[in-house]
């Protein structure tokens, strides 16, 4: 079977399989289909009011229906045959039949939204979810909106008003609001009346306005009711690669953006950092079984022979301008196959881009391998968003190399430690201590707060940062053990810059503030690789400001401990014990 299908010329560029070909195709990526479900109802036709364009088609439907039921009558008695119409009556079948299909979709579809969201906890999760919890959901108290004006809701236009109440009955379901309204601000602002009147809770803090909810939507969130604040800061310079760079962070952890910068510091003393990047290509691994293990094994031998590349990468290739197969790696679990693709994926992070890629090819080898049965387009050999060995081994997104040497004197000065002590400490936490707790890919002081801290204020995915954070911290003594050779390995860093959050506003300026906004038109690719090295110099600043800040700690303790008397120790811990002035 194999051998019959190697040799197949593929359908042209571009040329899908028709729909339906295979029965048990599965949706490729995410998307699509939660945009389907969305309808723009009938009350979205005229600019008007709901109130008024339901007047205006209920009376169209009654004039029409009784002034042809009056023609009606009269022809019968007439004796006039019933299909000869004058024009009065083609406008009255046309008025009847508009204001019908008018009042069928506002209200059938309306009444069917909420009878199928009613039984779907999924699709309307947060109204329905609070409803099940509160049963009896406390009003407002009227003093407590006296005492505190800055509480008192807004005052809403009376068809809101309508509106908020159907929401909260559950006559019309919070996620049609943005396509029934036509207008995302009013529709966030509606549905978070609609849940302060359920939960009984103001939720003051959390600002509505001031944000572009259409920036968001169909992308980004789903039923929107306000915008969290999170406080950017900016560390830098961070010369690396003969480039400086001022990289925004979106923490609310204190000390991690200062102690960034010191990083940074020591590291523009010393001259720089550089960096490489050794692999970049996105993963998705679809799982699919078999009726036999044998089987799996063909396909296994199929997608791995080096002579089948080419037709699979024209496969692959059909669905995006940028994303190009890189290989292929299979693994086994019984008569189960995990099939992991890797392609490049230009300034993308990639995930749509390999899911669709990975569709293409799954279509085409249905044909061959009618007994393959898809089971999930992700089979978690992927690995997305879990920690896995596979990524810290065979990399995931950019794998980057970072290195720097910090002289002695900068390892004073600015670090306030020793070389020795330095590397002292790497070898028993980073290594050893990591090694003892199981890590995976743990082998570092703190850098996922890097990590985090850049994905959240550039737009990428947080979710990522499991795999995104792994990360090998070296510190060597050189140059006869006076300066410092620092390095971090991260194997998996998924970034891009187009797509997703890196196209808000916010995101998309600290995108910017870094020469990587957008896509990079001269070199595809390039700008997500940049900010790729950004984040591993970000992390190596850090990596070697938290070491030496544990370094420096370990030394004042061993001071305390051999450099000072009895009486000495004493005194400071009277010291210790005494109240603080403030
Ligand atoms: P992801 O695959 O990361 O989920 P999206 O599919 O949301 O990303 O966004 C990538 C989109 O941007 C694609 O439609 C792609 O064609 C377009 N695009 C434009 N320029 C580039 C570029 N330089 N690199 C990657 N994608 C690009």
């Amino acid at each position: 079977m194999a051998m019959e299908v190697r040799r197949r010329v593929p359908p042209p560029h571009g040329g899908a399989a028709p729909a339906g070909h295979h029965p048990r195709r599965r949706a490729a990526a995410g998307g699509e289909g939660e945009r389907e479900r969305v309808r723009v109802q009938a009350g979205d036709a005229l600019p008007l009011p709901i109130r008024h364009t339901n007047l205006i088609f209920s009376a169209l439907f009654a004039a029409s229906l009784v002034y042809l039921m009056r023609r009606w009558r009269e022809k019968i008695r007439a004796s006039t045959p019933l299909h000869v119409v004058s024009l009065a009556e083609i406008f009255a079948i046309c008025g009847l039949v508009a204001s019908l299909i008018y009042l069928l979709s506002f209200f059938g579809i309306a009444f069917v939204q909420s009878v199928v969201s009613n039984s779907d906890d999924e699709e309307d999760y947060l109204i329905d979810s609070h409803r099940a919890q509160a049963p009896a959901p406390p009003a407002p108290a009227p003093c407590a909106l006296l005492g505190n004006p800055a509480a008192a809701p807004e005052k809403m236009p009376e068809e809101d008003e309508e509106i908020v109440a159907a929401v909260v009955a559950g006559k019309i379901p919070s996620y049609v609001l943005e396509t029934r309204l036509g207008d995302c601000r009013r529709a966030a602002g509606i549905r978070r009346e609609a849940l302060r009147r359920i939960t009984g809770r103001e939720m003051d803090g959390l600002p509505l306005d001031g944000f572009d909810y259409a920036s968001i939507l169909g992308q980004c969130c789903e039923l929107p009711v306000g915008y969290v604040q999170l406080p950017v800061g900016v560390a830098g310079p961070l010369l690396l690669d003969s480039r400086r760079h001022y990289v925004p962070m979106a923490t609310t952890e204190g000390c991690l953006v200062a102690s960034t910068n010191r990083g940074f510091k020591a590291i523009a003393e010393s001259g720089g950092a550089s960096s490489v990047v050794l692999k970049d290509g996105m993963t998705r691994a679809p799982a699919v079984r078999f009726p036999s293990a044998r089987r799996a094994a063909e396909l296994k031998g199929f997608l791995e022979n080096p002579a089948n590349f080419d037709t699979l990468a024209t496969v692959f290739n059909r669905s995006s301008r940028f994303g190009r197969l890189q290989g292929v790696k299979c693994a086994m679990a019984g008569r189960n196959l995990y099939m992991r693709f890797t392609c490049s994926t230009g300034d993308a992070m990639g995930m749509n881009m390999v899911s669709k890629g990975v569709q293409n090819v799954l279509d085409y080898l249905q044909d061959d391998f009618p007994d393959m049965d898809v089971i999930s387009i992700s089979g978690n050999f992927c690995s997305d968003k879990k920690s896995a060995a596979i990524n810290w081994i065979e990399g995931r997104g950019k794998s980057v190399v970072c290195e720097a040497v910090i002289k002695e004197e900068v390892v004073k000065k600015v670090l306030k430690t020793n070389v020795q002590a330095l590397v002292e400490l790497n070898v028993i936490k980073n290594l050893a201590g990591s090694a003892v707790a199981g890590a995976l890919g743990g082998f570092n002081a703190h850098a996922s707060n890097i990590v985090t801290a850049i994905f959240i204020a550039t737009g990428q995915d947080p979710a990522q940062n499991v795999e995104s954070s792994q990360c090998m911290t070296m510190l060597e003594a050189i140059n006869d053990g006076k300066d410092l050779h620092i390095s971090v390995t991260m194997p998996s860093i998924e970034v891009g810059t187009v797509g997703g959050g890196t196209q808000l506003a916010s995101q998309s300026a600290c995108l910017d503030l870094l020469g990587v906004k957008g896509a990079n038109r001269e070199s595809p690719g390039s700008n997500a690789r940049l900010l790729a090295t950004v984040v591993a110099g970000a992390v190596l600043a850090g990596e070697l400001s938290l070491i030496s800040a544990q370094a420096a700690g370990h030394l004042v303790q061993s001071h305390m401990k051999y450099n000072r008397s009895s009486r000495d120790m004493s005194k400071a811990a009277e010291e210790a014990d005494r109240p603080k002035k403030c």
